[in-house]
């Protein structure tokens, strides 16, 4: 079974704050569920997610189950669509268009990986931008860029949500992030460096000459790069938050980017792996479906 990695021997080493995103994401999921079901006592239609899945691939069938947990919880109406391996790209892209147009639908969500063959950008694409609440449309992943309101990816507004619950101080401070794939570390960057987080980001990747250089400056960093405990304690400041967005399958168990234990030593405050970032990246898309649901109750009444 998944188990977090040594969060007892955290709390031995004296680490000062153990960021849970699994009891936040719990608190945020009930948030939600009154609102839900207060409008729905006052009379609005439920909101409502599409959830497409192509083929069987384990994982991807443990994610979609553990998003339309999260839904059902909410009151969020999750309509899943699960469609065999060798579905051709012309009938998912006219099953997105259904979608597109359907009033009982406020977001869409299309599982990735896409089995061989079928092309994950065009399909991500063909999505409505209004109901895009993955936030991968090139649309939205604009207004972020330019600051313009619409959905941001729900990994990184999950890793701001925890980091503002918590009280962390973001405006000014020096954030780093190594990673920089367009569904975490890029939109990442962009809503820490964004006026309203406000803090000072460096972006790392593998080019990067000098990681642990770069590491050291940070006040706050965040590991998105897919490879167990490849942060290790000697790349870590005295006192720095660390946000652990890492999730790599060992023999026992999960596993994040960072060593945790060695971690543990030198952080403010940490993310585990489970249970830190994963929990709040779910909870963000419920999130971002409501948002939807707000904006298009609120059309469909005047
Ligand atoms: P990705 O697309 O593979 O990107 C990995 C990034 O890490 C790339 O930018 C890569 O640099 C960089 N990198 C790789 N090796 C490096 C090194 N030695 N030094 C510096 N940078 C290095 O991965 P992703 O989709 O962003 O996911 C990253 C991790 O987050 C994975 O473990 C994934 O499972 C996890 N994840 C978790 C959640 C969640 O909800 N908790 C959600 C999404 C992803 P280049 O760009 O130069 O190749």
């Amino acid at each position: 079974m998944a188990r977090p990695c040594s969060i007892t021997t955290g709390a031995v080493m004296g680490i000062n704050k153990l960021l849970d995103g699994k009891a936040l994401a719990s608190e945020l999921r009930a948030e939600m569920a009154t609102e839900v079901r207060n409008a729905v006592a006052a009379g609005a239609r439920p909101p409502g997610l599409a959830v497409i899945l192509v083929g069987d691939d384990a994982a991807s069938q443990v994610y979609v189950r553990n998003k339309q947990r999260a839904c059902a919880e909410v009151g969020i109406v999750s309509v899943p669509f699960l469609l065999p391996v060798d579905t051709s790209e012309a009938k998912l892209q006219a099953l997105i268009a259904d979608l597109n147009g359907r009033p009982d639908i406020d977001g869409i969500l299309l599982q990735l990986p896409l089995p061989e063959g079928l092309d994950s950008r065009a399909c991500l694409d063909a999505i409505a931008a209004d109901k895009d609440v993955d936030g991968f449309h090139p649309a939205n992943m604009g207004k972020l860029a330019l600051g313009l309101p619409g959905f941001a990816p729900c990994t990184p507004l999950g890793v701001l949500e925890l980091l503002k619950r918590n009280n962390i101080e973001l405006d000014g401070k020096k954030a780093v992030i190594v990673g920089r794939s367009n569904i975490v570390g890029k939109p990442l960057a962009m809503l820490l460096g964004g006026k309203d987080a406000n803090a000072t980001v460096t972006l790392c990747h593998s080019g990067t000459r000098n990681l642990k250089e770069e590491c050291l400056k940070a006040d706050i960093l965040l590991l998105a790069v897919g490879r167990p405990k490849a942060i290790t304690a000697d790349m870590i400041p005295d006192g720095c938050v660390v946000v652990d967005i890492g999730v790599n399958r060992l023999p026992d168990g999960l596993c994040g980017d960072v060593d945790f234990e060695g971690a543990c030593a030198k952080a403010s405050a940490i993310t585990p792996v489970p249970g830190g970032v994963g929990p709040m990246t779910i909870a963000m898309l419920l999130a971002n479906t409501l948002k939807s649901w707000r904006e298009r109750l609120a059309q469909e009444k005047g």
